[in-house]
């Protein structure tokens, strides 16, 4: 699918790129934002989609230039191009302060390392040319150490695995309900619990969002929209609530 603008003002944008993702590789979305002349890019992604994801973050870039990368946790599909993305630009690296120390065993340049910083463990406002993003804590959800960027302007929650769906072949949610099957398995195993999850909703329900847009599968639009997914990750049974049903030996068959 064609890069999608998700936001455009004449100062700031908002772009979902090309879905770059084939194969046995999970599919997962790259996102770039540009304030004035200034970007950054979201989950830049792994080696599979490393040279298409540049050259369109460049193509897209215009006279802007790419000052930041976010890597909401340590997955390979967010950071394992990592290095190739610090050396190929003069960018700054933001990572969880919990993965700062192990991210590098993918491979990190003595020349680039000391450009991967640390985000706080509860967050941080980073100043793109003057919008002030959230880098806003969703540890948990699924990494222990995770974060989600919020951008005030545009009003997008990049939720990162949080709101991930697979196998439908739409980019925006056109129905909740029927949405459900193509997420729900995912959130029960990889979201660590609900007591993680209802503190998640009570936070960004302080938030005025238009769109949530997760790292994998369709975005969810309007305001509608985006309370019906709060409301039900509020609820989810997940993770650690549901252990009791997994721990049981394995017998041969
Ligand atoms: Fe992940």
């Amino acid at each position: 699918m064609p890069s999608l603008t998700l936001f455009q003002s004449p100062n700031h944008k908002n772009i979902l790129l090309e879905d770059f993702g084939r194969g046995l590789a999970v599919q997962a979305n790259q996102h770039l934002i540009i304030h004035e002349n200034s970007a950054i890019l979201l989950d830049p992604g792994g080696h599979k989609v490393y040279s298409k994801v540049l050259g369109e973050t460049f193509a897209q870039l215009g006279r802007a230039k790419l000052e930041h990368l976010f890597f909401s946790h340590q997955d390979p599909d967010i950071v394992a191009a990592a290095n190739g993305w610090l050396m190929t630009t003069d960018a700054t690296g933001w990572a969880p302060s919990l993965w700062i120390r192990f991210i590098p065993h993918f491979g990190l340049d003595n020349l680039v390392a000391d450009r991967l910083k640390p985000i706080p463990d509860n967050g941080m406002i980073l100043n793109l040319a003057g919008c002030d993003l959230m880098f806003i804590p969703a540890h948990f959800l699924h990494s222990p150490g995770n974060l989600q960027v919020y951008d005030p302007v545009s009003k997008i929650l990049y939720s990162g695995d949080l709101g991930a769906s697979l196998g439908m072949d739409y980019q925006e949610v056109p129905d909740f309900d029927a949405h459900l099957k193509y997420m729900e398995g995912f959130h029960k195993r990889y979201m660590t619990s609900n007591r993680a999850m209802h503190a998640w909703a009570g936070m960004v329900r302080e938030l005025d969002i238009e769109i949530i847009a997760p790292q994998h599968g369709a975005l969810f639009r309007g305001r509608g929209m985006v309370q019906r997914f709060i409301d039900w990750c509020d609820e989810l049974t997940c993770g650690v609530d549901l252990l009791p049903e997994q721990y049981t030996l394995p017998h041969k068959n």
